[in-house]
């Protein structure tokens, strides 16, 4: 029995969603008795790989093909089950993310596992794998029990701690190499978006709504989040009226994140928004109206003028910097 985390990478390079993916194996492994080993999928070299031992992984299986730097459904999911096949895994992690969604149910069928999808806690393995996540876009808790003795899990980003665990780790080569013929579709190529900092992974992100009155005055909402290394996101109409870019819309129908702290700026808190940030760890937010209903899920509420409350956060800001 063991815990097998897929080990995502972004052109070779390990980011946060693994290492939380990671972390989330070793403490099952721990609650179950067993060692977590990971799978890496493309080309990433060995100090990247090693760096799964300091998240306490301690075996590395490389699919080191190169035609699979390019991401492709099939072909991933196909040397995941392998690798866990050879190991006979019982619990398989993968984290949320685009790839790792699209992922998971191939994997699923032919693993024969249980799916647990979205988790942002520790499923209970003391109480038959019971685990709770967040339902009806985040109004409701779902409780899930798994049956069968095969269980995949995918790990809500942002959604779980990341903690060091050092441990010795080995890396062994795994050779697979997929008819490309027959995959139904392979990424032949990725542009990045936006060269920010990306919205599901930060840690802080500085969020506006239509109470900026016109995308010429988002100058103060870029300011902010460069100050504190935050993403910018926005409402569904400001996305939708031009003012922003699409990608920044978050909410029901656009991305659903977790930060530690998400600040709403002129945002209402329509429901259709706070399903997208209501799991955020700190929320604070600056609005006029003090009837927002954003401030009922509000951490820290400031009401005020948005035209007058920012400029001044950003001077208290700048001045704590200069203080050291
Ligand atoms: P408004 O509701 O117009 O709120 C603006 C706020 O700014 C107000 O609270 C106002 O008091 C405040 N304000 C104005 N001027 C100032 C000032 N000078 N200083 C301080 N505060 C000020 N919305 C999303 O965001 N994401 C979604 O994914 C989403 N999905 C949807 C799906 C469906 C099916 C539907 C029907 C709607 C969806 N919506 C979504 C839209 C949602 O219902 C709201 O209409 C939207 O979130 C409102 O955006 P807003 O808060 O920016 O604008």
């Amino acid at each position: 029995m063991s815990v097998l985390v897929f080990a995502e990478n972004s052109q070779g390079i390990f980011k946060k969603p693994t290492f939380e993916a990671a972390s989330y194996g070793y403490d099952l492994a721990q609650a179950l008795g067993t060692d977590v080993c990971a799978v890496s999928v493309g080309m990433v070299d060995q100090n990247e790989l090693a760096k799964l031992g300091t998240y306490g992984v301690s075996r590395v299986f490389s699919v080191s093909n190169e035609q699979l730097n390019s991401f492709a459904n099939a072909a991933y999911a196909s040397a995941i089950h392998k690798v866990s096949k050879q190991i006979e895994a019982s619990v398989i992690v993968l984290s949320e993310t685009y790839n790792g969604r699209a992922i998971a149910p191939r994997v699923a069928v032919k693993s024969k596992a249980s799916v647990m999808p979205g988790l942002m806690s520790l499923v209970d393995t003391a109480n038959h794998f019971q685990a709770q996540r967040l339902s009806y876009s985040g109004k409701g808790v779902q409780s899930l029990q798994a049956s069968g003795d095969k269980l995949l899990i995918t790990v809500r980003k942002n959604g779980y701690k990341i903690d060091e665990n050092p441990v010795e780790v080995t890396i062994e080569e795994v050779s697979y190499s997929p008819d490309f013929n027959s995959l139904n579709a392979l990424a032949k190529e990725i542009v990045k978006a936006s060269d920010g900092i990306s919205l599901t992974e930060a840690d802080n992100v500085v969020s506006a709504g239509r109470g900026m009155k016109g995308p010429e005055n988002w100058g103060m909402i870029e300011e902010l989040a460069n100050l504190i290394g935050a993403a910018t996101a926005c409402s569904k109409p400001t996305a939708d009226m031009g003012w922003r870019p699409h990608h920044e819309h978050v909410g029901q129908t656009g991305i659903q994140i977790s930060p530690n702290l998400y600040i709403a700026i002129g945002i209402s808190g329509a429901i259709q928004h706070l399903a997208g940030v209501s799991s955020s760890k700190n929320i604070v937010v600056i609005n006029k109206d003090p009837e927002a209903p954003f401030f009922k899920i509000a951490d820290f509420g400031v009401v005020g003028d948005l035209f007058d409350v920012v400029p001044q956060l950003i001077n208290e800001i700048k001045s704590i910097k200069a203080e050291g």
